[in-house]
């Protein structure tokens, strides 16, 4: 169960969201929690997260360990402070910074050298979904992005499925649609991978996950766990989604 802040939230505001959210979730055992803050408040909520069952991940990283990038955040940075899950290829990254599944793939095995965990994400625009594109998409995103994987580091990723149009919109993608797409990936890392690896794999679902939509989604076998952005700001409405 993940949160993604997006760019929200300073060090104060960080501060308080944990000292809220630690103790609703301290009784959850059966699942991993994870908040992905903006960068600069990455060391605050690793420190206010210690000893607890909360994880926390970055949302981007640049591939190279270190070097004349100026702006950028490398794995080894972000491993050394405690730093364990990082977001990758987030559509707002594809749309905005010009992020392709070549990029992905760079970063994904960036991420997995200096061991944190990949949360990978794949998902269409409303334009493909239209053009009955959506699977072609998601084919092409994890050829593209993931399958060069080795079956080891595959075994180490996060797929998150994000419909674009379902991001920040409100609009939920049906438990339905959100399950054709998760076996449709799951389809294609059985045909890479095997059966066996594609069973193992874990697909989170995002776009505009709620409160009041989340058990749903979670009913649906294919749905493993979400990845939620504007509903993990706040620290009761996140923990009813965590312990939906
Ligand atoms: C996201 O940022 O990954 C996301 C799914 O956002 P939201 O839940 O706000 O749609």
């Amino acid at each position: 169960m993940a949160g993604n802040w997006k760019m929200y939230k300073n060090a104060a505001e960080t501060a308080s969201f944990f000292e809220a959210f630690r103790p609703v979730v301290a009784g959850t055992r059966d699942r991993e929690v994870v908040i992905c803050p903006p960068f600069v408040n990455l060391p605050a909520a690793v420190d206010a997260t210690k000893g607890s069952n909360v994880e926390i991940g970055a949302q981007n990283l640049y591939w190279e360990k270190e070097g004349a990038f100026t702006g950028e955040v490398s794995a080894p940075m972000l491993a050394a402070i405690g730093v364990k899950w990082v977001i990758i290829a987030h559509s707002e990254r594809r749309q905005f910074f010009g992020e392709t599944d070549e990029t992905a793939h760079k970063k994904i095995l960036a991420a997995l050298a200096a061991g944190l965990r990949p949360i990978v994400c794949v998902g269409e625009l409303l334009a493909d979904r239209e053009a009955n594109k959506t699977n072609a998409v998601l084919e092409r995103q994890f050829k593209g992005g993931i399958a060069a994987l080795t079956a080891e580091q595959f075994g180490k990723i996060v797929i998150a499925y994000e419909p674009v149009w379902a991001i920040g919109t409100g609009k939920t993608a049906t438990p339905q649609i959100a399950a054709d797409a998760h076996r449709f990936i799951r389809e294609q890392a059985r045909g890479v991978y095997g059966a066996e690896a594609a069973e193992a794999l874990r697909i989170l679902y995002g776009g505009s996950v709620k409160p009041d939509n989340v058990r749903e989604l979670m009913a649906q076998s294919e749905i493993d766990g979400v990845l939620v952005g504007g509903a993990s700001l706040k620290p009761e409405g996140f923990a009813s989604i965590v312990n939906y």
